[in-house]
């Protein structure tokens, strides 16, 4: 299927893009168009005018910071994916990025187009959320800094106005002595996930001094499990037992509140992320005390 006539934009600047977004009612940013083009062509998004970041200078970067990651709007998926900068300062981010559609799709897709689009189910989101960060959004009124916190609203809604145009995110990165994990289920690998999991746990002298544990494909946006996290925080490692995990997967349970559709029950969804979570608890616990 084709999408609806509309008028592409080839911007030179994201001044000039922005003008644009300002100016134009039924304007939209496309960067890889691995999901606006989608929904042109089934008719669920119907813009006039397509401002094309594409052909921006500059805008491509990955670079790495004392503690952050910033990953430029045109940086591809897997551009990103097999960055050596990215494997050393942030690899939770790359093995997150294996999971994100196929290949072809993530030859163009883009890092920043995954985190503006904000499915639910989407990889990237909840990676933001369990680091940390931010995504540097610019206007003709300026530019702003949005915290992950913040940034994604609801399904496929974020806090970006319509006539903003996200430049980068930057991830904050772990420290050594912290570890990771990214735990999905999905029918086929490439599909989106049915639920998943991002872990990301602090050890300082045996004991966990923070967690976060993030649910993605559990709700309208990534979701946060602080009962489980709290359940953690203050606890040794060696204190990190069979009980203690299975409360992490009730709470994770009680927290979430997913919904039935026709890939997997709400009852399923729920269960799983349990599942997961203790799975992720145990990888990141693992992977500290080898990084530390
Ligand atoms: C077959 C298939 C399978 C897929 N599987 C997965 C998967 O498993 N996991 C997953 O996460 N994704 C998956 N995707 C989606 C893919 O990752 C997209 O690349 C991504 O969601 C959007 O990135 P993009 O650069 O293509 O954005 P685009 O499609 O260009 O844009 C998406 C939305 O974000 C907005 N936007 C994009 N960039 C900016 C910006 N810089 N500033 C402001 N707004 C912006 C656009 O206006 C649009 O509303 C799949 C796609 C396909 C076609």
């Amino acid at each position: 299927m084709k999408p609806p006539a509309f008028t592409h934009h080839a911007c030179r600047t994201v001044e000039e893009a922005a003008e644009l977004l300002d100016s134009s009612e039924d304007a939209k940013v496309i960067s890889g168009g691995q999901s606006l083009v989608p929904m042109m062509n089934l008719r669920l998004a119907n813009p006039a005018h397509l401002v094309d970041l594409n052909f921006v200078d500059g805008l491509g970067g990955i670079d790495a910071g004392s503690g952050t990651l910033t990953i430029g709007a045109t940086a591809r998926q897997h551009e990103v994916e097999r960055s050596p900068v990215v494997a050393s300062a942030a690899p939770l981010v790359a093995a997150a990025l294996a999971h994100v559609g196929h290949p072809q799709i993530r030859n163009r897709g883009t890092v920043v187009g995954s985190i503006c689009h904000a499915d639910p189910a989407a990889e990237m989101p909840a990676v933001l959320t369990t680091l940390g960060g931010h995504v540097t959004a610019q206007s003709t009124a300026g530019t702003r800094t949005i915290d992950a916190g913040s940034f994604f609203d609801s399904y496929l809604t974020t806090a970006l106005a319509p006539n903003e145009i996200a430049t980068s995110v930057t991830f904050h990165t772990p420290n050594g002595s912290s570890g990771w994990s990214f735990e999905e289920v999905a029918r086929r690998h490439g599909d989106f996930a049915i639920i998943g999991v991002v872990a990301l746990l602090t050890v300082s002298d045996g004991v966990v001094s923070d967690a976060r544990l993030t649910v993605f494909g559990g709700g309208a946006t990534p979701v946060r499990i602080t009962a489980a996290e709290q359940l953690l925080v203050g606890t040794a490692t060696g204190d990190v037992d069979d009980a203690l995990l299975a409360r992490a997967a009730g709470a994770t349970s009680e927290t979430l509140r997913p919904s039935d559709d026709i890939h997997a029950s709400a009852d399923y969804r729920r269960h799983v992320a349990g599942v997961l979570v203790t799975r992720g608890i145990r990888t990141s616990l693992d992977r500290a005390s080898t990084s530390a």
